[in-house]
Formats: C-alpha cells, sequence, structure tokens
C-alpha cells in the first residue's frame, strides 16, 4: 500500500516568501483522487491568509458550474473559464499573488512557459491535474509541468473494484476521443491490476 498522502512543504515556501520568488506547485493523480480537493484547500488557505488569489480552468470542463471549480465530494471555488493559455495570461492581475489551474491536461502546450512566466513574476502557481488519459498515456501538458514544478503531489484514489490505491481512471463508456468530459457516468478509478487500457475490452461492461 502507498502512504497516505501527506503534504508538508510549509518551510520551503516560507523560505521562498522571504526571497521574494514565485513558484509552481503541481498537483496530479487519477479522476477522483482529490486533486480539485487540494487544490480548493490551498486555493481558501491562500484567501484567509488575504492573499489576492485568481483562479482558472479551460472552458471545456463545464461540469457543475461554469464559474467555479468543484470536486467529486461537493467543494467549491469561483474560477473563471479561459478557452487558452492566451486568454488566461491576458486576464491575471499584476498584484494578484496565487494563480490557481484546474484541470491543466486541457490547456495547450503553452502553459508550461507561462506558468512558468508567472513564477518568475513572484506569483505562487498551484496546477492540478490528470497526469494520465483513459489508455494511461502521459497527458500533456502536465508531464511538462511535473518537470518544472518546485512542488509535486500525487494523489490517488481508491480502486472501485478491489479497494487498492488507484493510479488509473478507466473509461467505462464506448469512445475513442482522448477527451470525453464526465465524471462517475463514464470514468471509475482503477488500480494497475483491475485497470484494462482499452475502451473495446469486455470487462469494462461486466
Ligand atoms: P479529482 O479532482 O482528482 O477528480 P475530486 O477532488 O474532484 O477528485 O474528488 C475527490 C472525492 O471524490 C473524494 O473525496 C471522494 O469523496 C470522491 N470519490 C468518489 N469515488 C472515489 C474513489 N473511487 N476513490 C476516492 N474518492 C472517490
Ligand atoms: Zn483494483
Amino acid at each position: 500500500m502507498v502512504e497516505e498522502f501527506a503534504f508538508d512543504n510549509t518551510e520551503e515556501r516560507r523560505k521562498s516568501r522571504q526571497n521574494g520568488t514565485g513558484w509552481i506547485e503541481v498537483i496530479v493523480g487519477s479522476m477522483f483522487s482529490g486533486k480539485s480537493e487540494e487544490l480548493i484547500r490551498r486555493l481558501n488557505r491562500a484567501r484567509i491568509a488575504r492573499q489576492k488569489v485568481q483562479v482558472f480552468k479551460p472552458s471545456i470542463d463545464a461540469r457543475y458550474s461554469v464559474e467555479e471549480i468543484a470536486s467529486h465530494s461537493g467543494h467549491k471555488h469561483d474560477s473563471k473559464p479561459v478557452s487558452s493559455t492566451a486568454e488566461m495570461l491576458a486576464s491575471i492581475m499584476h498584484d494578484t499573488q496565487v494563480v490557481g489551474i484546474d484541470e491543466g491536461q486541457f490547456f495547450d502546450m503553452e502553459l508550461i512557459e507561462a506558468v512558468n512566466r508567472l513564477a518568475s513574476e513572484g506569483k505562487r502557481v498551484i496546477v492540478a491535474g490528470l497526469d494520465q488519459d483513459y489508455t494511461g498515456r502521459p497527458f500533456e501538458p502536465m508531464p511538462q509541468l511535473l518537470s518544472v514544478a518546485e512542488f509535486i503531489t500525487k494523489t490517488h484514489a481508491i480502486c472501485v473494484k478491489c479497494g487498492s490505491t488507484a493510479n488509473y481512471s478507466q473509461r467505462t463508456v464506448e469512445s475513442e476521443a482522448r477527451v470525453e468530459v464526465g465524471a462517475s457516468d463514464k470514468y471509475e478509478a482503477r488500480c494497475r491490476k483491475c485497470f484494462v487500457p482499452h475502451s473495446d475490452s469486455p470487462t469494462i461492461h461486466e
């Protein structure tokens, strides 16, 4: 069993803040692993600390609400839907201290340079997203973001088949499109043993 997820970079963050520099935090994992929950938790704490926070999500992800990011467990945070990295950059204000981005895997590759630039300008940037698509392939631009981030958190779900630590998002409907927006109606969390990489496998519909 993988150790229960623990995250404490308080010391590093304190040092970074003293030097006046920004940094990048990336939260990755399968669907239902708690990425949005963790992102919302960090954003709420930044707001309690009276920091200026701006949150974005790709407009492709319209689940639950267009003006909010939401977790499967019902936590919410205001967010602005954007159709590209360029649109996001255009609406980030000079005095914003914390930039939150959910569903990072639906952004274009320009996101990598953009978050690097924002961090270099002194902002704390937190990106959450799927690290793998429904076939288990790395989901760009998340792998590249993991490379440039100062801090990385991997979250895990519970396999719905056997209760083990789940690292995969199993698609449960017929579709070969890489992007098929949905939640428990179209996906379930599975461990390495229970994951079936191909959508045409009969075990998906058992
Ligand atoms: P993500 O952003 O990674 O998709 P969320 O933060 O939206 O995840 O949702 C996490 C929540 O999903 C959990 O706290 C739990 O309430 C719920 N959940 C539903 N199915 C599962 C599962 N198989 N494993 C773990 N959590 C699950
Ligand atoms: Zn399993």
